[in-house]
């Protein structure tokens, strides 16, 4: 999935990523687990913009329960899927 929360804007949302530590946008957070948000997305983007209304607005409704109600994967865990989907695209 990669939608932007304001379809008109030239340029694309953006900001620093803490679990990669680097920039990311907003497309992005809203398609890397699996064409799914990442659990941290209302973490991270609601001092940028209404994040839940935009949830609300463009996912079914169980699938903005589940993020709200998401805690974040410990860091290790996620490193670990990270390499693993790194591995996976480089032997494709
Ligand atoms: S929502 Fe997830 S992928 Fe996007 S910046 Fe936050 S931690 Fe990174």
């Amino acid at each position: 999935m990669s939608v932007e929360p304001q379809p008109s804007a030239a340029v694309p949302l953006c900001r620093r990523c803490p679990r990669l530590g680097g920039p990311v946008t907003f497309g992005y957070c809203m398609g890397c687990e699996q064409q799914r948000p990442c659990p941290k997305v209302t973490d991270c983007w609601w001092e940028t913009f209404d994040i839940v209304r935009y949830l609300q607005e463009h996912l079914p409704a169980d699938q903005v329960e589940h993020l709200l109600r998401a805690q974040p994967k410990p860091k290790i865990v996620s490193l670990v899927e990270l390499i693993a989907e790194a591995r996976k695209r480089v032997e494709s």
